[in-house]
């Protein structure tokens, strides 16, 4: 892959990434969308980086279509798929990682205490073979997003790298690849979570600045959900993830919930005042 993009830089050609773990939907295509907007070579990789998942996640069990993946991304104009082995990014002795300090055990740190270690190592491992001048990145993941935009710029990595809007359902689910684990009654309450985030999206929009006026709002709407246990609802700044009172800056209202039958964790997240 590094050979073929050196090539392409040689030629003057700019290089634009979308880093997934597979099991392709629309989101994921959409991010193919506006890396083709900004670039000239469209390189996506698909790797499931085994360091993201925590000892109990879902790893062994997550979808691994790749020849429908190939061909959808060969469909949205992707001119390189990047597909390594385990062993290629991770040779035995391997024994560096990337930390955003602080910011990786906020949110979902919490629950998955050294995933953004995990991803913000192999983003960069990636970014070193693919080397783009740009990447693109989904806004549903919002706390990555933030984390790999504070690595870019802390060393001072010469990558543009955009944040693009969560793709959904017609009723509103953030598409995602873990919601084929969801049972059919909990796929009916699941789009419950952005009701909440919409419910507090328009009390924002009426001029409402307390968090705790959202949160109560958004937990209403999960209420609604027995079978979705919220993992945390948090209105926090996007700089440092701290939480906040009153809303005055850029804000980010994040939820993170478990389903009580095939145990599937959902996370969504609405921005109020500006972008991440
Ligand atoms: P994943 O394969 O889950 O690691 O995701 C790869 C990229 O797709 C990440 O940048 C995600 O934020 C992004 N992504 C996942 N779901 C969506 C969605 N519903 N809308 C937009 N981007 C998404």
């Amino acid at each position: 892959m590094k050979n073929l993009s050196i090539s392409f830089m040689r030629s003057g050609m700019r290089i634009g990434f979308v880093p997934t773990m597979g099991a392709l939907h629309e989101g994921h295509l959409s991010l193919l969308k506006k890396a083709r907007e900004m670039s000239d070579v469209l390189v996506m990789s698909i790797f499931l980086n085994p360091t993201q998942f925590t000892a109990n996640e879902d790893l062994s069990k997550y979808p691994k279509p790749f020849d429908i993946d190939s061909e959808k991304a060969r469909r949205e104009g992707c001119d390189v798929l990047f597909a390594p082995q385990a062993d290629e990014i991770y040779p035995p002795g391997f024994r560096t990682s990337v930390q955003v300090e602080g910011l990786g055990s906020e949110l979902c740190g919490i629950s998955r205490p050294s995933h953004f270690q995990g991803v913000t190592t192999v983003v960069l491992k990636l970014f070193n073979i693919v080397m783009p001048q740009c990447a693109v990145f989904g806004g549903k993941d919002a706390q990555q997003a933030i984390i790999l935009k504070r690595m870019v710029r802390d060393l001072n990595m010469s990558i543009q790298l955009v944040v693009a809007p969560t793709v959904r359902e017609t009723d509103g689910l953030a598409m995602s690849s873990r919601n084929t684990y969801l049972t059919p009654e909990e796929r009916i309450q699941a789009p419950k979570i952005y009701c909440g985030l919409l419910n507090a999206g328009k009390l924002y929009e009426k001029g409402e600045r307390a968090a705790c006026v959202l949160k109560k709002t958004i937990l209403e709407c999960l209420e609604k959900a027995p079978l979705i246990s919220p993992e945390y609802i948090e209105i926090v700044d996007t700089v440092n993830l701290k939480a906040v009172e009153i809303l005055a800056d850029v804000t980010l209202v994040a939820v993170a919930g478990r389903t009580s039958q095939s145990k599937t964790r959902l996370i969504d997240n609405v921005v109020l005042g500006g972008n991440i």
